[in-house]
């Protein structure tokens, strides 16, 4: 367990709370504080770190992306520690208040999540600070948003992003939901992404841009070789090659190349 990156921008700070095993697994997770507003709350396993340094901003307000226990995980500790206000998608707000079971796989990448928060929905400029935008993004969980600073030209992506050419997704995934979002978010003026595993990419858009034409590239391809009669391990092993099969099954199946193709071709349950 370590600050893996601390580093600042203008008057924002960003700090990689986390475990690395070889980077095959993501186990990582920036954290952002922009003066005592701070987006996502690093993972639960990280919550003696994530106390040290945030006694230093004492947030006022908590902004997730995502329910996702590396993102949400101490928004409960934090808001009984600093009374701070807890922002999210409406999606989110049970999550956070009564918790939300995990894999065991990550449970032991992040830990287990906390309960009671008293989280509230999105509320565009409150407390006079600058104006956000919070938009929806679904695909990676239906919770999802981005946060963007139109005067800044910011975008705070959770984890749309992440890889630009991603080979695995998880079964609760829907790859063409998440092409929609990179479609959405490429609509917005902003130059720099904030990735909640990446870190600052100062040329955001086109990291944006080149993971939607990879998906689509990919997308097209899995059609071709379905309409020339291939099966789903087929197109797999034709356009990903091998399932990677510690991925595999360290997270019991969840995360697969089968799941990627098996979106992209609209096969989900
Ligand atoms: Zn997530």
């Amino acid at each position: 367990m370590a600050i893996l990156d601390d580093f600042k921008f203008e008057d924002l700070r960003a700090i990689k709370f986390g475990r690395f095993f070889k980077n095959r697994v993501n186990t990582s997770c920036y954290v952002f504080c922009l003066g005592q507003s701070m987006i996502d709350t690093g993972p639960p396993n990280q919550w003696h770190l994530v106390r040290t340094l945030m006694d230093e901003v004492r947030p006022r307000t908590l902004l997730i992306t995502h329910h996702h226990e590396d993102h949400s995980g101490n928004a409960p500790l934090l808001q009984r520690r600093y009374d701070c206000q807890v922002q999210c998608h409406a999606k989110a707000l049970d999550p956070l208040e009564k918790g939300f079971r995990i894999p065991f796989y990550r449970r032991l990448v992040w830990g287990k999540p906390h309960a009671g928060a008293k989280p509230v929905c999105f509320e565009p400029d409150s407390e006079g600070l600058e104006p956000i935008q919070a938009v929806e993004t679904p695909g990676h969980s239906d919770d999802q948003v981005c946060l963007f600073f139109p005067n800044r030209g910011w975008l705070f992506s959770g984890d749309l992003y992440i890889s630009e050419r991603p080979k695995v997704t998880r079964s609760i995934e829907d790859p063409l939901l998440e092409m929609q979002s990179l479609q959405k978010v490429l609509a917005l003026d902003f130059e720099t992404l904030f990735c909640s595993h990446r870190g600052m990419i100062a040329q955001g858009r086109a990291a944006i841009q080149r993971k939607l034409d990879y998906m689509k590239n990919l997308r097209g391809e899995a059609e071709t070789l379905r309409q020339k009669g291939c099966e789903v391990r087929e197109i797999v092993q034709a356009l990903l090659g091998p399932e990677d099969r510690f991925m595999y099954w360290f997270s019991w199946g969840d995360f697969s190349k089968k799941n990627l193709i098996e979106g992209l071709l609209g096969n989900r349950d």
